[in-house]
């Protein structure tokens, strides 16, 4: 399909969490969190064990919208809702089809949760019930992968079942990688596991030649706000993508975040090397060219958008289906799924603060 210069194909989010879309203006945590562990234990594993199904429909319809409004036509998905496991990623996979919306989602598996001071040395029924939910949504025809949350939170043999269910499936992992320093020593774990098809987000403390395979994506924004420091993504030998780790999905917003921080240490490097990890997301989602997204500046190209805020999609056709005309949805009551949306987010804080 020929392109014009103020059109693109339906942009790509390499890393997503739908069910994030509703934490803004949750209840903040009693102490401020002083380090990552403290976001990921005070605010994230909150908001996830007071997700149910309900909460996680709506969620992801906000998600989706949002993604739309930003020329975001696919999203690459990571689930966790501890105590709603069963059918979320169906919910989340109808939710945003509902919306026309392409999403690959994923049960992010994890030992976490189990009772104990010690940490679980074996697979946890928490993390048999997330695997399950990945092999049921994927049998079933379900567009996933296997979602691991992150080596530091699971047992050898979590993460070993993760990677056998994959290839059983013969889909990739979509797994958290040394984000923090916490989770430094993912390397040597997930090292005899890891495929070409894996998904590897963050990296920001993985050595050079980790040797992990896999295409890892990059989130800067989300780096930036946690504070574990650049990723330095230019020095892996890896493909690299660009997510936000839920923070919208609005891609040339974080390609301007990504170029002005490799920028900030790297006065040499163009636009056009954030640009690529963009071609590497449509690679990971390629039905993606099947839609074309016409946009609100004149040309859509690298060394342009990173100096030109505040474009926006115009029209929207998803697989020759016109999904916004002139800026406006054509078939979506926006109006609908933010009402019900922001229902929904005041029985999530009320669960939220519930939690002790
Ligand atoms: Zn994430």
């Amino acid at each position: 399909m020929e392109l014009k210069a103020n059109q693109t194909h339906g942009l790509v989010c390499a890393h997503h969490h739908l069910y994030s879309s509703l934490a803004r203006g949750m209840p903040s945590p009693a102490q401020a969190p002083t380090s990552f562990h403290e976001i990921l234990e005070s605010v994230w594993w909150k908001l996830d064990r007071s997700l149910d199904l309900d909460i996680i429909e709506w969620s992801a319809k906000l998600g989706a919208l949002e993604a739309l409004r930003s020329g975001t036509t696919c999203i690459i998905d990571h689930h966790e809702s501890p105590n709603a496991i069963e059918g979320s990623l169906t919910t989340i996979s109808e939710a945003c089809a509902s919306l026309g919306v392409r999403v690959n989602t994923c049960y992010g598996v994890t030992d976490r949760n189990h009772e104990g001071s010690e940490k679980a040395m074996a697979m946890t029924e928490d993390a048999k019930r997330g695997l399950e939910e990945n092999h049921r949504f994927i049998s079933e025809g379900g567009r996933g992968m296997i979602g691991i949350h992150a080596a530091f939170t699971c047992s050898d043999e979590t993460l070993e079942a993760a990677a056998g269910l994959a290839s059983d499936l013969d889909v990739g992992v979509h797994v958290h990688v040394a984000e923090g320093e916490i989770d430094a020593s993912a390397t040597s774990r997930l090292k005899p596991l890891s495929k070409d098809n894996w998904l590897l987000i963050h990296g920001v403390k993985l050595e050079d030649d980790h040797g992990l395979k896999g295409t890892i994506i990059h989130n800067p924004r989300s780096n930036m706000n946690n504070s574990v420091g650049y990723a330095e993504p230019l020095r892996f030998s890896n493909p690299v993508g660009l997510g936000t780790d839920g923070i919208g999905a609005d891609m040339i917003d974080e390609f301007r975040v990504a170029y002005v921080r490799l920028r900030e240490n790297h006065i040499i490097e163009s636009p056009e090397k954030v640009w690529e990890m963009l071609e590497v997301n449509n690679s990971l989602f390629p039905e993606c060219i099947n839609d074309v997204v016409t946009w609100t500046y004149h040309k859509m190209e690298p060394w342009h958008l990173a100096f030109t805020t505040g474009v926006r999609p115009v029209n929207i056709q998803i697989n020759g289906e016109h999904v916004m005309e002139n800026g406006e949805f054509t078939k979506i009551d926006a109006a609908e799924i933010e009402a019900k949306a922001a229902e929904a987010s005041i029985r999530l804080f009320k669960k939220i603060a519930e939690i002790t």
